[in-house]
């Protein structure tokens, strides 16, 4: 990473958080790219900006796809310890692999606002 979107993206994103905390959209679990549908259990009701950090994180990976991905990348909070917080809020690793494999401890998580207080945005 290190692209020019996520740059531009970050340049301003405390401050769009901070006027419109509460946005969501939807996100599909099995991207309509790898034939996701809209049905319910496809679907995640998202904070915007937690989605961003998402698909920053994840691109357009499915949650067994980002298992895998997280369980080889366990330094990823570290390397992105910004995305991490306003997706995750410093919950380690290993307790969001818990979470992923309980899609409706997912479901609430994702559809927070972040808690933009607790957030360091100089750490980039
Ligand atoms: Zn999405």
């Amino acid at each position: 990473m290190g692209s020019r979107p996520l740059e531009r993206w970050y340049a301003n994103i405390e401050g769009r958080m901070r006027r419109k905390p509460n946005k969501v959209n939807r996100h599909h679990l099995v991207p309509r790219t790898k034939g996701g549908t809209k049905s319910r259990d496809n679907l995640l009701r998202i904070n915007i900006y937690k989605h961003e950090c998402w698909h920053f994180l994840f691109k357009q990976k499915t949650v067994d796809e980002i298992i895998v991905f997280l369980e080889k990348n366990p330094l990823l909070p570290k390397q992105r310890p910004v995305l991490w917080a306003i997706l995750f809020e410093g919950i380690s690793v290993s307790d969001v692999i818990v979470m992923l494999n309980d899609i409706e401890s997912l479901r609430w998580m994702v559809a927070t606002p972040p808690d933009i207080d607790s957030i360091d945005f100089e750490k980039y």
